[in-house]
């Protein structure tokens, strides 16, 4: 029994053969002209894989994707009465909430109404807010 090399022609014949047929070793051999084992032999060199012997053991894609959890923006605490001044910073991730003050003008209480309403800064009430909140300039 020859134990000649294998060639490309029949390296690659034999690899169709085994991927692509159901033909056994020993038909394969026979077309070859070789022996079932040298095929077997050679089959197993290449580490080609018979899809009729092929048993499925790849671990199952059963890891459920978690769905993407969206982030839902801080609730905005809505008060029916009192201040409508909104503060907190939603986009830094500080809670948002409205001042809730007793309202002094429109909306706003005494304070944030003068910080709205800056060409109102008749009242000293008003002026004193402006100092505080660093916004107005003493027209004293
Ligand atoms: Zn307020």
């Amino acid at each position: 029994m020859s134990d000649r090399p294998w060639n490309d022609q029949e390296t690659e014949l034999l690899k169709t053969l085994v991927e692509t047929t159901d033909l056994t070793f020993e038909q394969i051999g026979k077309r070859l002209g070789r022996t079932k084992n040298q095929c077997i032999g050679k089959a197993r060199r290449m580490f080609l894989v018979r899809k009729t012997e092929h048993v499925s053991r790849a671990p199952r894609k059963e890891a459920k994707k978690k769905p993407v959890r969206h982030e839902a923006p801080p609730p905005i605490l809505v008060s029916k009465e009192g201040c409508r001044w909104i503060e907190g910073h939603p986009e830094r991730g500080k809670p948002v909430e409205f001042c809730c003050e007793p309202i002094e003008r429109g909306s706003y209480c005494a304070e944030h109404a003068a910080r709205c309403y800056l060409s109102d800064v008749r009242s000293s009430a008003n002026r004193e807010a402006l100092k505080r909140s660093g916004i107005g300039r003493s027209t004293a």
